[in-house]
């Protein structure tokens, strides 16, 4: 992003697409938005002929300091929407792409306990009959693979994926 600083006209522009109200409250951001492959919306600001995220603005305008190019917003919301520069915070880019990685073996690992249908492959569930057909207990085999132990039983017993 250009270091120069938005004309007191664009800030004020800025300033009014954002529907401010207390503290505590997420403030909903009312310009235009991007969709990103994720599904969600992200606020964008266009001035100088081009868009910008707005979020990276918006840490610009109430805190007087610019974002380096390795580092990103978060919400404390978790509302990508939300224009409340309380609600937000900067991080490392690569400690918040670590932190996604993490977030999504917690979401595999909690997908696989909640739902018996966790998605395995053919070769871990060969290596799941033949773990357990070696006499591995199943609550171990089924805590390393993140998945229910009546679900290795199922596999064990081809009550499940009987085509592998
Ligand atoms: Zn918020």
């Amino acid at each position: 992003m250009s270091k120069k600083l938005l004309s007191p006209k664009d800030q004020r522009r800025f300033l009014d697409n954002i529907d401010s109200g207390d503290r505590e409250d997420c403030w909903p951001w009312q310009g235009g938005v991007q969709r990103r492959p994720n599904g969600e919306e992200y606020p964008i600001f266009y001035f100088n002929g081009t868009q910008k995220p707005a979020h990276r603005i918006l840490w610009r305008v109430y805190y007087s300091n610019y974002l380096r190019k390795d580092e990103v917003i978060q919400h404390t919301c978790d509302h990508s929407w939300c224009m409340n520069p309380n609600h937000i915070y900067k991080v490392d880019r690569e400690l918040d792409a670590r932190e996604h990685a993490k977030e999504r073996v917690r979401r595999r690992q909690g997908y696989g306990e909640n739902h018996p249908k966790a998605r395995l492959s053919d070769q871990e569930i060969a290596e799941i009959r033949h773990r357990v057909k070696n006499g591995e207990l199943r609550k171990d085999v089924a805590a390393e693979f993140g998945i229910s132990k009546s679900y290795v039983s199922m596999l064990v017993k081809r009550k499940r994926r009987r085509g592998v």
